[in-house]
């Protein structure tokens, strides 16, 4: 069997769509799973779009979500260069073999492209007829997620604008003939042009690749296609939030095909073993921002410990907080690691640990300091921190405990809400006990007072 040879060919614009990067994914998938060849090429030839920044999200996007290209921009390759606008010398080859065979005329300066029959019109208009049944016979091309697909190609087409410019058709299929592309995996919104490459493939006289037609990916918040331009639809809005590229890799793989066994989270290894054609589908895919943050956080939760550190402690930093106490860092982050859903979280979650100056939830403070109870509460708690022998987990929990038994009640749990929301501004967190200990005498008892000052002025 010939060695499989996909691309992934986009036209750079600025922004990293995540139908974009699907297409990308199912192609790295299928060549790394054959042991094929990725190509990657830049079909660049709208030159008002085309930015070196643009550019540079694309392959940062690849390279964030893993994606490796064995030929392209930056590894090269023997089928270069793989910039569709320094190719023009490519197009002007296989141009002439189509004018030389008869398949091109000129029409308003542009070069069209002739559909077989209709040399036929041009020497016998009264052949026109049969001419008609020629042209409508229609073009028929298997594709591995639809089956066989007719389409009838009914006009002569435009291969070379009059303005000199070769269009999208020619250059994909004279690209993907010079670049012995054997699998053309591609979204449904290419489907419509497959008629007319496969006549261009077959003027050329090279064999058609395997089609195969990614499905659509429509919006889940109504009935229509997934939009193209806002916020959430671009890889960069993710990878900016700290979401990880697995469960990205993860999600876009899950947009329009299924593994057998119906497991839904993977990571990109597992995803490999399981990834086939077969499991492509028929049916629209629909896009969940709400399942992607879910395979996220189930990603985050099987993250390995020393990668979940390294990713949050970047992010921390990022944020802005002193992490650079590892030891108290990397146990503030143990602490909390089960707790929050996502990295993105992370900062808001533990800034109390870092700083004084950290985020108070007003809501919270409502529910829970303006009780009557709730300052001589506060008072109580203070004084039974203060007189805590050995600031430890344990010795906190006995210290509580022996608050609970002064007060005739089995548990302490009465004093942790005011307790919790003192030291932490939050209602929420990780368990108490371990995170005062964690926090340290100074830092509980100085925001312990504070509070207790605050509630005396209200
Ligand atoms: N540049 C085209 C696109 O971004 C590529 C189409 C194809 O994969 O054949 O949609």
């Amino acid at each position: 069997m010939t060695q499989v040879r996909v691309r992934f060919a986009p036209s750079p614009t600025g922004r990293f769509h995540l139908g974009s990067a699907r297409t990308a994914l199912f192609n790295w998938l299928f060549a790394r799973k054959t042991g094929g060849v990725f190509v990657l090429r830049i079909e660049d030839t709208d030159p008002r779009r085309n930015t070196p920044e643009a550019l540079r999200v694309l392959l940062n996007g690849l390279r964030w979500l893993g994606l490796n290209w064995d030929e392209g921009p930056e590894t090269g390759g023997a089928c270069g260069p793989y910039f569709q606008s320094r190719r023009q010398a490519v197009y002007g080859r296989y141009l002439r073999k189509l004018h030389d065979s008869g398949r091109t005329y000129r029409k308003d300066g542009a070069v069209y492209f002739r559909l077989e029959g209709e040399r036929y019109l041009e020497y016998d208009p009264y052949l026109k007829a049969e001419v008609e049944k020629v042209r409508a016979a229609p073009q028929v091309f298997v594709d591995a997620v639809r089956g066989q697909v007719r389409r009838a190609e009914e006009k002569d087409f435009v291969l070379v604008r009059s303005s000199g410019e070769p269009v999208f058709h020619l250059v994909n299929v004279v690209d993907d003939i010079a670049m012995g592309i054997t699998h053309v995996i591609r979204g449904e919104d290419h489907l419509s042009n497959t008629a007319k490459h496969c006549e261009l493939f077959k003027a050329l006289g090279a064999p058609l690749p395997q089609f195969v037609h990614l499905p659509m990916i429509l919006n889940n918040k109504g009935p229509g296609k997934m939009s193209k331009r806002g916020d959430g639809v671009h890889l960069e809005d993710y990878s900016r939030r700290h979401f990880l590229p697995s469960a990205l890799v993860n999600f876009l793989a899950l947009l329009g095909w299924n593994p057998k066994d119906d497991s839904e989270i993977m990571s990109p290894d597992r995803l490999l073993e399981k990834f086939d054609l077969d499991g492509i589908q028929k049916g629209n895919a629909r896009f969940d921002e709400k399942k992607l943050a879910h395979v996220n956080t189930e990603h985050l939760r099987r993250l390995p410990r020393e990668e979940f550190m390294q990713r949050s402690l970047s992010v921390l930093q990022g944020a802005g907080l002193d992490v650079s106490d590892l030891t108290y860092s990397r146990a503030v982050l143990d602490l909390c690691r089960d707790k929050v859903r996502s990295l993105d979280d992370l900062p808001a979650y533990v800034t109390y640990f870092f700083s004084d100056s950290y985020p108070v939830d007003e809501k919270a403070r409502r529910r829970l300091m303006k009780r009557e109870d709730s300052l001589p509460k506060l008072q109580q708690a203070l004084a039974c921190l203060q007189s805590v022998g050995e600031w430890t987990e344990a010795g906190l929990e006995e210290g509580f405990a022996n608050l609970a038994r002064s007060h005739r009640q089995k548990k302490p749990f009465a004093w942790f809400p005011v307790t919790r929301f003192a030291v932490s501004g939050r209602a929420g967190g990780p368990d108490l006990l371990p995170m005062l200990a964690l926090l340290g005498p100074h830092r509980t008892l100085t925001r312990l007072r504070r509070a207790g000052r605050a509630q005396r002025k209200e």
